[in-house]
This record gives C-alpha cells, sequence and structure tokens, in this order.
C-alpha cells in the first residue's frame, strides 16, 4: 500500500453533497491509494486488524471478480455492516487472516479496502498468489450490477495499473471461469466482455 504524505492534495475526500462525510473521512499517516477512485479505507468501516498478510511478489497478473450473494448494498451504512459480516465469516468461519477479498464494491459505486492492493488475498484457491480478488455486494444471479459500482471498478483498475499493481496486461475474469462455483453471479458475469472492452479504451 502506499502511504499518504500529510500535505499531499487528497483526492480521496471527494463527496457527493447530501452523502454522509463519516464514510470518507481520512486520518493522515493511513495507507491509501491516491487517484480519481474514493477507496473507503479499512479504519472507516472499522475493519477488524489482520491476522497476518503476505506481500504479492509481482504485479497481479489476473483480476478475478467476485459477488459476495449477499444483500445488494447501495447505502454506506448497509455496506459497513455487511463487510464486518464478512470479514467475521472469513476469519472466525472460515479461517482466513482476514477479509478475503482485496476490495468490495457496493451498488453506489464506493469502493471499500479489502486487504487492498499488493497483498495476497484468500478468494480464489490456487490463484491468489497472482490475482487482485474484487468483490461486488449483492447477488448477481438475482440482481443487475449498477453502472456506477461497473465504473469504479474500470476507474479502480486503471489505478492499479497505473500504480504498478496490477500488470498493464493483466487478464479479467469471473470467479467460476478459475472454480466451479456461480460466482459472480450470471448478471454480473454476462457484463465482463463489455468491461473488458471499456477496460481497453482506458
Ligand atoms: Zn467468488
Amino acid at each position: 500500500m502506499e502511504r499518504h504524505t500529510p500535505g499531499e492534495p487528497l483526492h480521496m475526500e471527494r463527496h457527493t453533497p447530501g452523502e454522509p462525510l463519516d464514510m470518507e473521512r481520512h486520518t493522515p499517516g493511513e495507507p491509501v491509494d491516491l487517484n480519481a477512485v474514493a477507496v473507503v479505507c479499512r479504519r472507516a468501516w472499522n475493519a477488524v486488524e489482520p491476522r497476518d498478510r503476505t506481500e504479492m511478489k509481482s504485479p497481479a497478473q489476473t483480476v478475478i471478480i467476485h459477488h459476495t450473494a449477499l444483500r445488494f448494498c447501495a447505502q454506506p451504512r448497509e455496506s459497513v455492516s455487511q463487510l464486518a459480516h464478512i470479514q467475521h465469516m472469513h476469519v472466525q468461519e472460515r479461517g482466513f487472516d482476514d477479509i478475503g477479498y482485496n476490495f468490495l464494491i457496493s451498488g453506489d459505486g464506493t469502493v471499500y479496502e479489502g486487504r487492498g492492493w499488493g497483498i495476497v488475498g484468500a478468494h480464489a484457491k490456487e490463484h491468489n498468489l497472482n490475482s487482485v480478488g474484487i468483490a461486488f455486494m449483492g447477488n448477481f444471479n438475482n440482481e443487475m450490477p449498477s453502472s456506477s459500482s461497473l465504473s469504479a471498478l474500470l476507474r479502480l483498475l486503471h489505478i492499479g495499473v497505473l500504480h504498478g499493481h496490477v500488470r498493464p496486461n493483466f487478464v479479467l475474469v469471473g470467479h467460476r471461469d478459475v472454480a466451479k462455483t456461480e460466482c459472480p453471479g450470471k448478471n454480473l458475469y454476462a457484463l465482463l466482455p463489455k468491461l473488458r472492452d471499456e477496460l481497453q479504451k482506458l
């Protein structure tokens, strides 16, 4: 993760008038990723400290898209509660070191930091070491992903490449491409070819 130098402009704190501000409050010194996409850092969603973390040895070759298969979240309050639930489930029930995903994206287009950039996740067996796992919050067998969540993904990946966390020629896949699972849900999976096209244009 990149550290923020106090005094540098914080593009993290842009917000839409009317939205609750406390979601995007930033404490200097906390790891943040700078650029045009707001990433809600772990502290802002009250993440529990990881038990352990392993740094990736090189930029990710693959980006694996997941869904949480839980309720669609479009409100910060619901999202934060779902994040806490997922972290608890991953750590306490599955025995992971932390929430499994690198990032999660809610229906309102907010990106939440999971393990973040450059940290090996626990989201796709045998593929974790060289991939980034990004989960859309909802069940996309039933729901349609919002356009703001899709555009947040594109911006996040663009920034990931710019900052060297992801290889420029990375491969975008769905979890079902690498494992026997319905994840990321048929509606989200069906959009992956379009997302790949959009990424080419960035
Ligand atoms: Zn998955």
